[in-house]
């Protein structure tokens, strides 16, 4: 294993019209479970279906319908705590949580409040220039989710579906350990790279099933650090909460517009307020959604209709045993394994797909090569083309028969791109093509010799160049390859030219 520790950033720095100011930053991430089927319910979770036409008794409030948790679920939180380094609690409960919302027609969320299914974890978060910290996670819990009020289809009427009402989700609730908007993104990405690894939540935050809201707060430089040292909260400053944030450049955005707000509050001998805001990216600014409430304010009580939820410490393992190699790992394993730099690790890990892929075309070949090809051609290729790595028309084994064809010099780097392309458009077996198109390498001393003595005789002026200036050799090398098609292999032309320059 590598070692991955690296330097903590430094916390972001705002500087105020008096002081600089440090933020502080904690997420609840909302994470739709992957299941077929709702937390309580049988009813479908499929994403686009006809409005209300996946909704269980039990969904839409009917009166003595009795909510049955759906094992599945329960497994997704189990999995995506482990993944996530966390305690597993083997006894948690559900609470109900009481508001109104016309989408939501139980009159209650179920939670859970006082006993969630998964305790304290840690995640890596990594930022691009290749610092990190680790972001504590406070504990993750399942709830419902509530449907959709849609608001824009009449102007006298609005509308309610209840497709989603009932689907599981998993809040994950970090400590306050964020300390900028790259490092809020990267942290949700971290999230959603390990579920999507795990296959507990998709990761969609187009389709909303990725979600987060953001607490931030201000601090002057030195509290943090004693919050650390104490977890005592009064060393930081008051938060706000932005509620359902479901893109990373909204979250960045949000984050560094209300941290300018409280700077300017404070600075101006007013307090923040603790209360939730929404963010506006059309003005880029947040406004005041309501005050903050209390646990209280929701009535919050043990749902009588669900006994505590007990699990044994056989299932999680079982669980736990079937858990796949993670980013984390699997990064450290390119790097150690094949030779590869944090930065093409780190892409080519970015999701399981790219990751398998690459490692079979590495297998058995030269590792730094084969993310080369795999990265800069192929991704690049795949990119212009708006593809993802399943759509690629050159298979794992079509581009390593190509790096094989480069490593056993039998083409050169510039055919093998022309031969990359000829396979990207018309399939085929590389090494066939190379054979029928006549692409190989001429390796053969002889030929290149001939070629080179030619270019020298045909270009005396340039010899005598050449002579005066060793640089302008690469010129005879040029034309040699184009007199050999670019066949020739470059590196015995250029020892054939040096030598009979004289250089
Ligand atoms: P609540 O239940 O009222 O939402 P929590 O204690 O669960 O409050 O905290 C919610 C989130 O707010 C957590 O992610 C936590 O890390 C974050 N948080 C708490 N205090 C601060 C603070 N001073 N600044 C920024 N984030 C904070
Ligand atoms: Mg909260």
């Amino acid at each position: 294993m590598l070692d991955l520790t690296y330097d903590a950033p430094a916390p972001k720095v705002i500087a105020g019209a008096k002081y600089d100011w440090e933020l502080v930053i904690g997420l609840e991430v909302h994470a739709q479970v992957a299941t077929n089927a709702k937390l309580f319910s049988g009813a479908s979770t499929l994403f686009g279906a006809e409005p209300n036409s996946n909704v269980a008794f039990v969904d839409a409030g009917m009166p003595g319908m009795l909510p049955v948790i759906n094992e599945e679920c329960v497994a997704q939180a189990v999995r995506t705590g482990l993944g996530l380094k966390a305690d597993i609690n083997l006894v948690s409960a559900f609470d109900r949580k009481n508001y109104f919302y016309p989408d939501l027609p139980q009159g209650y969320q179920i939670s859970q409040l006082y006993h969630p299914i998964v305790g304290e974890g840690e995640v890596l978060v990594e930022l691009g220039d290749g610092t990190a910290r680790t972001v504590r996670i406070e504990r993750i819990h399942l709830e419902q989710d509530a449907g959709k009020s849609v608001h824009d289809m009449d102007p006298n009427m609005s509308f309610v579906d209840l497709n989603r009402t009932g689907v599981a989700l998993m809040e994950i609730v970090s400590r306050p350990d964020i300390r900028g908007p790259e490092e809020a993104a990267a942290y949700v990405g971290k999230l959603r790279q390990i579920m999507r690894y795990l296959g507990t939540c998709d990761g969609n935050m187009q389709n909303g099933n990725l979600r987060a809201d953001v607490n931030v707060s201000i601090c002057r430089p030195g509290d943090y650090e004693k919050y650390q040292e104490t977890q005592d909260f009064s060393h930081l400053g008051t938060r706000c909460e932005i509620k359902n944030m479901n893109s990373m450049r909204f979250i960045q955005q949000a984050i560094e517009v209300e941290a300018r707000r409280q700077i300017a509050l404070v600075e101006d001998g007013k307090a923040v307020v603790q209360e939730t805001r929404l963010y506006d990216p059309d003005k880029n600014e947040t406004r005041s959604m309501r005050s903050k409430e209390e646990a209280h304010d929701y009535r919050y009580f043990p749902d009588p209709d669900l006994l505590p939820l007990e699990i044994e410490q056989a299932w999680v393992d079982d669980i736990a045993s079937g858990l796949p190699e993670l980013p984390d790992a699997k990064k450290a394993r390119f790097m150690g394994d094949f030779g590869l730099s944090d930065y093409d690790a780190s892409v080519l890990t970015a999701d399981v797909e790219n990751a398998a892929f690459f490692e079979k075309v590495a297998e058995g070949r030269d590792g730094k090569m084969s993310a080369n090809w795999v990265i800069n051609e192929l991704f690049g290729r795949l990119k212009k083309d708006d593809k993802d790595i399943t759509e690629s028309p050159v298979s794992a084994d079509q581009l390593g028969g190509i790096v094989t064809l480069i490593k056993s010099g039998d083409i050169s780097g510039k055919i093998a791109k022309e031969l990359f392309e000829i396979v990207y458009t018309e399939g085929g077996n590389p090494a066939q093509i190379v054979e029928e198109r006549g692409m190989k390498q001429v390796t053969d001393t002889g030929a290149i010799e001939a070629a080179v003595d030619e270019i020298i005789a045909a270009n005396p002026a340039q010899v005598e160049k050449a002579k005066q200036n060793p640089k302008l050799a690469g010129w005879f090398v040029g034309q040699v390859m184009k007199a050999t098609g670019g066949k020739a292999n470059p590196a015995a032309v250029n020892q054939l030219v040096t030598a009979k320059l004289g250089l």
